[in-house]
This record gives structure tokens, C-alpha cells and sequence, in this order.
């Protein structure tokens, strides 16, 4: 068999270790920064205002205010204020909301935006933006966005509650699941998605029996880095179409959707993913059904197995369908609309995938 593929590397710095936010200043003023913006949630005011107190005179502000799927209006504050502030550069501390927020700072006056990431959403290795206006989201990727230094500090990831840790560990794998069987995979995006998967499902049981394990912590974000990256690498397809309709359309929770739809969608395209299959079975400790194996370890994690749980009506699955089937894209399997239909009829019930 002939081997054929592209692959082009992201240029950015990763620094991953406990304790390594630590080394932020020494980032900031060796990429030339002398007045960072600082972003973070509402959630996680006292983590950003902490991380800019350390900063001192290099930070210029801290923009509270980062919300999920970065509303116009909220993007629109923050790229006035980084001109009011004369602000050079961001530093985004958070979850995908923070870097997303960072992203619309980028797209528009270009500053470089330096990601510590305090969740497992791999949005700080993606050159993919977000931009949410009237009710409708829109993405883009753009090179300007990508972040040009990362910090992974497993200890930032402590106070990330069980649920959400577990939710946003399905969400990575999820990244690794598409880009195993993307149209644009490659030999080292594989190896990444492999080793991703298999250090997340290692190490999320531990992550949500003992938060402050951290070892397991660290484990799960080497994971997520590495599940992140597949994303920065790839295109994404039914799995991450199907989140995103249900996600725009009827406001659905981001990480609790994709771990709900991840078995079912997984069930749908493997007939037609041997590699994938044969990949995610080695990642997963040996199972012949990576997508029972998946559902199994979300229900182990205690997470929503199914979108009725997420207040998502019966009667909305016909919608979806639609909608989901409506735009041709990349997908290892033909999508059509019956079986999208059938595929968000399992997960809604939240039923093993078949
Ligand atoms: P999030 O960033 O919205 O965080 C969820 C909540 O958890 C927030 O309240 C946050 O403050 C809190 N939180 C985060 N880390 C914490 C910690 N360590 N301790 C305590 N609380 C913490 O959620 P997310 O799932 O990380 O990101 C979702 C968003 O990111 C969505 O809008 C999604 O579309 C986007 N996303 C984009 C990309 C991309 O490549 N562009 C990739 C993945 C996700």
C-alpha cells in the first residue's frame, strides 16, 4: 500500500508541566509584550485578576467577561477595550470561552494571544474561530487566531467540578474520534489522536473519583493537548456537525452534547472507518466495539448519556436531522437524513449504540 498525505505543523509553543504558568511572564517578555489584556469568565475573575497581579505593569487590564460561543456583543467590548488599552497581545486563562474570546481580539487587530487552558476543550491549538450574532454561530479558521504560546498547568485544572471534567474529556476524545477518520489525516495526526484518546479514557475515572489527584489531572491534559492538536490539524465531520446544529439550534450545553453524541455517531461511521475503529480499540484497552466502549466509560463518569437529559424534545430530532443533512461534508460514511434521524433517536434516549 502506497502512503499519501499532507501535513503542515501549526507554529506555536507548547510548555506543558505543573507549575508552568509560572513561566508566563517569561513568555510575555520574550514575545515582545509590554501590555497584555487578560481574559478569563466570570467564574474565573480570581484566577485571571491573580494571574495578571503577577504580570505586574505587563498587564494592562482583565476583561472578565468571556462567555460560551463568544457573543458579538461580548467580542465587541474586548476589541474596544484592547484599543483603548493599547493593549499588544492577550493572555486567555480559561476554557474554550476564554481562548474563543482571545480568537475575536485576533481576527481583528491581529494581537498574539498566549492560551493557559483550565479545561480539556483543545480550542488553544485550533487556528478555528467562533463568532455567535442574533442566534446563529459562525466559524472560520484564520491563522491569526491560532495562539502563539500555550501553558498547560495541570494544576489550574483542579477546580474543574467532576462533571465538567468529564464532560470536557469526552469533548477531546471526541476530536480524536474525527480526526482518526478525517479526510485530511496523516500519520502523525493519527499517532496524536491515538495516544489522546487512550491517556483520556486512563485517566478521567481517576480525574472524577479524586479531583485533586494530580498526577491523573496531568494525564488528562497531556491528553487533551494532544486531542486539541488532531483538531487544529483536521476536518471535522458528522460527530462535530451534529453538535454544532444542536448546539446553535436549541442552545444545547457544548461539552455534555458532544459526550452524548460521541458513541452514536461513532456507531454511525465505523463500517466505513476500519483504521479508526482499529486505532480507538487499541486506545480504549483492547475492546472490539470502540463506540460501546465510549458510552460505557461516560456512563462510569457518571455524564448524560442522553440528549432528552439535556432538555433537548423528541420533537426537535426531525429538525436536526434536516438541518444536519442539509450542507454536504466530509464524512467516512454516506450521511444521509434517515439515518441521521435514526442516530439522534438513540441518543436522545440515551439507549447503547448500535
Ligand atoms: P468554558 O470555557 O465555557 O468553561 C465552562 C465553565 O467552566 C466556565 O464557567 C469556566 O469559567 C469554568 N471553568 C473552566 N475551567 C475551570 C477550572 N479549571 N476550574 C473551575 N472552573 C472552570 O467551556 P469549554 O467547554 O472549555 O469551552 C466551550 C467553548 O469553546 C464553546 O463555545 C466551544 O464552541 C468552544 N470551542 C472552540 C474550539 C475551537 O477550536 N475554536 C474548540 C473547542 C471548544
Amino acid at each position: 500500500m502506497t502512503r499519501e498525505f499532507s501535513y503542515s505543523a501549526l507554529p506555536m509553543r507548547v510548555r506543558f508541566g505543573q507549575g508552568s504558568l509560572e513561566r508566563l511572564p517569561d513568555e510575555v517578555v520574550g514575545l515582545g509584550l509590554t501590555r497584555v489584556l487578560m481574559l478569563c469568565s466570570p467564574e474565573q475573575e480570581d484566577t485571571g485578576r491573580q494571574v495578571a497581579d503577577a504580570l505586574g505593569e505587563r498587564a494592562a487590564g482583565v476583561l472578565p467577561e468571556a462567555r460560551m460561543h463568544v457573543p458579538i456583543e461580548v467580542a465587541t467590548r474586548a476589541r474596544d477595550l484592547a484599543r483603548e488599552l493599547g493593549a499588544d497581545g492577550c493572555v486567555a486563562v480559561g476554557g474554550g470561552s476564554a481562548v474563543g474570546l482571545g480568537k475575536a481580539i485576533a481576527l481583528e487587530h491581529g494581537l498574539p494571544v498566549i492560551a493557559v487552558p483550565t479545561t480539556y476543550a483543545g480550542s488553544e491549538m485550533t487556528p478555528v474561530w467562533g463568532l455567535t450574532e442574533g442566534g446563529a454561530k459562525r466559524t472560520g479558521r484564520d491563522p491569526r487566531v491560532l495562539p502563539v504560546s500555550v501553558l498547560y498547568d495541570p494544576e489550574l485544572t483542579l477546580t474543574l467540578p467532576a462533571g465538567l471534567s468529564a464532560t470536557s474529556g469526552m469533548n477531546a476524545i471526541a476530536h480524536a474520534v474525527e480526526g482518526l477518520y478525517a479526510p485530511d489525516a496523516s500519520p502523525i495526526v493519527s499517532l496524536m489522536a491515538e495516544d489522546g484518546a487512550r491517556s483520556l479514557a486512563a485517566a478521567l475515572p481517576a480525574v472524577v473519583a479524586d479531583g485533586s489527584d494530580l498526577d491523573a489531572r496531568a494525564e488528562a491534559q497531556y491528553g487533551a493537548w494532544l486531542c486539541g492538536a488532531v483538531l487544529g490539524a483536521t476536518t471535522m465531520s458528522l460527530h462535530h456537525k451534529l453538535c454544532h446544529t444542536l448546539g446553535g439550534t436549541l442552545d444545547l450545553p457544548h461539552a455534555q452534547t458532544h459526550t452524548v453524541v460521541l458513541p452514536h455517531a461513532l456507531a454511525y461511521n465505523a463500517p466505513a472507518a476500519p483504521d479508526a475503529v482499529a486505532a480507538l480499540s487499541r486506545a480504549l484497552g483492547g475492546t472490539d466495539d470502540p463506540a460501546r466502549a465510549l458510552w460505557e466509560l461516560a456512563g462510569r463518569l457518571g455524564a448524560p448519556r442522553s440528549l432528552a437529559e439535556l432538555g433537548m424534545a423528541e420533537a426537535d430530532i426531525d429538525r436536526i436531522a434536516d438541518l444536519a443533512a442539509a450542507d454536504p461534508y466530509a464524512n467516512p460514511r454516506p450521511v444521509t437524513r434517515n439515518g441521521i434521524a435514526a442516530l439522534l433517536h438513540d441518543a436522545w434516549r440515551g439507549s447503547a449504540p448500535i
